[in-house]
């Protein structure tokens, strides 16, 4: 029995109570949104997890992304990071390592994380069959699911798994060209493939087998953006349409077998296309909880791209996206240390906290911060801060000789003088 059957037979489970509690909804909200493929919450037999519902009227999650490269491999470094994004407030961690020992790795992550991990095991097949065969495209098929199930076994809760990249999507991609390529990795690892052997995609033609596998292990499937565009340019071309077209279509599927879905969308994307791209995809999968992949929204600002992504993730999830996945300063640049962990969660925290503002009217922080500060009450104010201890810093580091205001006035405070002469306050 997985979740959504559960959920289909009119059962609350304790999931479902957690859930709600977390986001002042009743029980039987969380139950309905599972049951019509509205609302996931990742679980997994072989580990308990901090349980976080992701999707329709509940708050904007994050994701934070780390994992090795084949330059940088270091597995302290790497549990450091899911550290350092639990810490910050990120819902839940991918672990996407290509480099090292996979399993280890995430077995490891996933051994100091008490947050829900999700993996893209394509990336394992791909990478063993160039490290054994020399190339990518000699991974067989078992490889492949064999992958799935290995990661699966070690309590990953929620798989990217590249099913829509079909060979239409391709002749789409191919015809069409792009200004700024393929940016997923997936994509890349299964196009070529693809092309090299002239064979369908194994995730594609052989979906069922897929589903019996995430169905056996409680994975919730997120069906991955492989034709993710890397240029603002080529933000909704026909190839990523195409791919959201299969993907909306396997998702039905799936979650008609009693899987959880959601549904992945770019990448990289001008501000004016965000609210395109959103309801584009809820209209098609029918309401599945939908995972941004930023979005960015200009391409020329590396080192500053968790700037970028906040600005179009702020916008995406005003308009219903329900699942950021952060992006950090190094993007585009190096792998990520801790330090770019800690930034791109913030980043994408705010972000989600502005769309919720709009799409859910969560306004009450925000109003008791102003009451805080008219009051220039210090300790309300770090206690409703997003990150307390940053902004406490900042404040100590340069703090006053009169304690009431902050050192950017000084004795000309504002809010000093309105309230020694005569009171605003609502
Ligand atoms: S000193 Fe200026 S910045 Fe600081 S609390 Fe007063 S008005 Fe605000």
């Amino acid at each position: 029995m997985s979740l959504v059957d559960d959920a289909r037979n009119g059962k609350i489970t304790e999931e479902m109570k957690i859930v709600a509690a977390d986001e002042g909804v009743e029980p039987e909200f969380v139950r309905r949104g599972i049951a019509a493929g509205r609302i996931v919450i990742p679980v997994s037999p072989y580990r308990d997890v901090k349980l976080c519902g992701i999707g329709n009227g509940l708050r904007t999650k994050v994701n934070a992304s780390i994992g090795t490269s084949s330059d940088i491999s270091d597995i302290d470094m790497e549990i450091e990071k899911a550290r350092v994004a639990e810490e910050a407030g990120a819902d839940t961690l991918m672990e996407l390592s290509t480099g090292g020992d996979f399993l280890e790795i995430r077995r490891r992550v996933i051994e100091n994380t008490t947050l829900s991990v999700g993996s893209v095991p394509l990336y394992q097949a791909f990478i063993e069959a160039a490290r054994k065969h020399g190339s990518i495209v000699h991974m067989t098929e078992d490889d492949l699911f064999k992958a799935t199930e290995d990661q699966a076994k070690l309590g990953t809760n929620f798989m990217a798994i590249h099913t829509g990249i079909n060979n239409i999507t391709l002749d789409r991609l191919k015809e069409h060209g792009r200004y700024g390529g393929l940016c997923s990795r997936g994509g890349a690892f299964m196009s070529a493939w693809m092309l090299h052997n002239e064979k369908e995609n194994p995730l594609f033609s052989q979906f069922d087998y897929l589903i019996e596998i995430l169905k056996e292990h409680e994975v919730v499937l997120s069906t991955g953006n492989g034709m993710r565009a890397g240029a603002v340019h080529d933000a909704t071309d026909r190839a990523q349409i195409q791919e959201l077209i299969i993907n909306s279509e396997l998702g039905d599927k799936a979650h008609k077998a009693g899987l959880q879905v959601i549904v992945e969308g770019p990448g990289h994307v001008p501000l004016d296309e965000i609210e395109t791209n959103v309801k584009l995809m809820k209209a098609m999968s029918g309401g599945k909880p939908f995972y941004m992949l930023g979005p960015l929204v200009s391409d020329i600002a590396p080192g500053y791209d968790h700037i970028v992504t906040a600005i179009g993730a702020s916008i995406s999830s005003s308009v219903g996206c329900d699942f950021l996945c952060y992006v950090t300063p190094a993007e585009h640049l190096a792998l990520p240390n801790a330090e770019d962990v800690r930034t791109g969660v913030m980043a994408s925290r705010i972000a989600a906290h502005v769309g919720d503002m709009i799409k859910l009217g969560k306004r009450d922080q925000d109003l008791a911060m102003g009451r805080a500060r008219q009051s220039l009450d210090w300790e309300k104010q770090y206690e409703l801060a997003l990150d307390p201890e940053h902004a406490k810093e900042i404040r100590n580091s340069r703090a006053p000789e009169d304690t009431d205001a902050c050192t950017m006035c000084g004795d000309f405070c504002a809010l000093k003088i309105v309230n020694q002469n005569y009171n605003l306050a609502k």
